[in-house]
């Protein structure tokens, strides 16, 4: 991590030293580059790595970029997906400007793509099945054999393909092939697929297609239409480049693009995975694909997360060629480094019993003057009231204290933050032992700010007024999955945190009454907070915890 956080700073990453010596060497006279996602679920963290490296690049060489829908498998796209995906990335900030596309307005031009490998004599139709297809196509260790259609003429081939476009067979019984070479080292490059027949509605084209390209013959064209001059793709792509330049060398573009791949990003702690998503929220586990204890994106906007902390997570990352976890932790890092200054410090009770100051008037309430946020005085000051009941955490009150407990406990006394000092005189229990209130008297002499120093004490408590508090709802999140055990388990199950989510009742400040969906606060020694957009309405009020404040993790700059 340390050597990397240098790297960010001061050196370019390996992407960039591939860019600089392309435009040297005038490979290209600009820099573009796209997000291409395939519209089949939302999005998260790690893509929010691809979009903003790729929007980071052209930014940085005053090029452009695209927003491309890679959608040309019919099967699992929607168009719901589009719109969120068009909402998460705006959040993020990458600007496609008006460079919106789709890859499947491409498909006629992908066909005549086919054609013209037809012509050349590098495609053909192939009879084989699935089955017998893969079992041509040999092993890693074992070449594999040519199909018996591999040398139909030009002519036979034009026709076939044609009446694939046409209707004329059923799905899986015939395929366009690449005629490459079947004792090629690399499997992709024996013979691949380059169309298959699907009779299947499109979300866009609807039924005007019966055949649809494959991936690897798609993306390498979508690039080439949009003069995309850097592809970047995820490792798993490494062993498809070669396929990758077959296409656009044989398709004769006049300025190939060129396909760079670098490691996905991965958490601790948290899955990404679309398949496990899909069955926490089939499981009802989680309630949707924004459940704040997910990292889709709209999970972490719900949750309280920022754009500038997630940006600042991802150059703090770096891109490399490696694949590793990147502690779950140091995403936390950077949003209470965003929120730090700019969020007013306001008092909660999260687990509420009662402090009555016996000997503070009846019917008194006082207002008091509070810093918004005691390291940024643009922030401003509110108005607090103070009065004889209040709400304290229950921690903060022990009837037989350890050692080095500074907070309330009988005979000890304690400041109230942005208040009196008060000093505890006596307790009730409830009928199941609980404490339940604490009775206390307090020293007018020692309002805050008042320069009052005759005394010192070793505690601060945080409070809210009982007759002014404001009810809500806190949810307390822990890791989703259960961290000793490791993600998954012997069957390949996820091994779950069952504390993952805690509900409190609690009581905030006034002030706090007033918040709006997507608001957050810190609540002073309890963390960051921020009101949920879904669950939050005219009778409810409900605030997620984004992060706690402190945490073992730390930056080594
Ligand atoms: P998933 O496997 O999570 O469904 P995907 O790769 O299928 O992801 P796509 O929509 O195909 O999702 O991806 C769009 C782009 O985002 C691709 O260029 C892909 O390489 C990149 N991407 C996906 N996951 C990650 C990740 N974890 N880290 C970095 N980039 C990613
Ligand atoms: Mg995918």
């Amino acid at each position: 991590m340390d050597n990397k956080m240098e790297e960010v700073s001061t050196s370019k990453n390996f992407i960039e030293q591939i860019i600089d010596k392309d435009l040297e060497e005038g490979h290209y006279n600009h820099i573009q580059t796209r997000f291409p996602p395939e519209p089949n679920g939302y999005l998260h963290i790690g893509h929010a790595k691809s979009i903003l490296l790729n929007y980071g690049l052209a930014q940085k060489y005053n090029g452009k970029f695209n927003m491309r829908f890679d959608d040309t498998n019919p099967t699992k796209e929607k168009t719901e997906f589009v719109e969120s995906i068009k909402k998460d990335i705006e959040w993020l900030g990458a600007d496609w400007e008006d460079r919106l596309f789709f890859a499947s307005d491409y498909f006629t031009q992908m066909y005549e793509a086919a054609i013209k490998l037809i012509k050349k004599g590098k495609a053909y139709v192939c009879d084989l099945t699935p089955e017998q297809i893969r079992e041509y196509r040999g092993t890693l260790t074992e070449p594999g054999k040519d199909s018996p259609y591999r040398d139909r003429t030009i002519e036979e081939n034009l026709e076939l393909f044609q009446n694939m476009k046409d209707g004329k067979y059923q799905d899986g019984e015939k395929v366009l092939r690449a005629k490459i070479d079947m004792a090629s080292p690399n499997i992709n490059m024996r013979d691949p697929i380059l169309y298959r027949v699907a009779h299947m509605e499109h979300h866009r084209t609807g039924n005007t297609w019966c055949i649809y390209p494959m991936y690897d013959f798609a993306h390498p064209i979508e690039d080439a239409i949009e003069g995309i001059t850097h592809s970047i793709c995820t490792l798993e792509f490494e062993d498809h480049r070669p396929l990758y330049d077959w296409v656009v060398r044989e398709l004769e573009y006049p300025v190939p693009p060129k396909q760079i791949e670098f490691a996905k990003l991965y958490l601790t702690n948290v899955v990404t995975g679309k398949r496990y998503i899909k069955k926490l929220v089939e499981d009802g586990i989680v309630d949707g694909w924004d459940d704040p204890r997910l990292v889709s994106l709209s999970a972490l906007r719900r949750r309280g997360y920022t754009p500038e902390a997630i940006r600042m997570f991802i150059d703090l990352v770096g891109v490399s060629k490696g694949n590793s976890s990147v502690d779950y932790a140091m995403l936390e890092y950077c949003i209470r480094e965003d929120l730090k200054l700019k969020k007013n410090r306001m008092m909660a009770v999260l687990d509420p019993i009662k402090l009555v100051i016996d000997n503070y008037p009846e019917d008194q309430v006082e207002y008091l003057e509070v810093a918004n946020n005691q390291e940024n005085s643009e922030l401003g000051v509110r108005s607090v009231p103070f009065s004889k009941e209040l709400y304290i955490e229950r921690e903060d009150f022990m009837e037989e204290p350890p050692k080095k407990y500074f907070r309330l406990f009988p005979g000890n006394e304690v400041r109230l933050m942005n208040a009196y000092f008060v000093k505890c005189v006596s307790f009730e229990k409830d009928e199941a032992g609980n404490v339940k209130t604490v009775h206390c008297t307090y020293d007018p002499q020692t309002k805050s700010g008042s320069g009052f120093s005759e005394r010192k004490v070793k505690g601060t408590i945080h409070w809210v007024s009982a007759a002014h508090a404001v009810e809500a709802e806190a949810r307390l999140y822990e890791n989703i999955v259960d961290e000793e055990k490791g993600k998954l388990d012997e069957e390949g199950n996820l091994n779950l945190n069952p504390n993952s989510l805690e509900i409190r009742k609690c009581y905030v400040e006034p002030d706090l009454g007033k918040a709006r969906p997507e608001d957050s606060f810190q609540f002073v020694r309890q963390g960051y907070f921020c009101v949920d957009s879904k669950d939050t309405n005219s009778e409810k009020l409900v605030f997620n915890r984004i992060v706690s404040l402190k945490s073992s993790f730390k930056l080594n700059k």
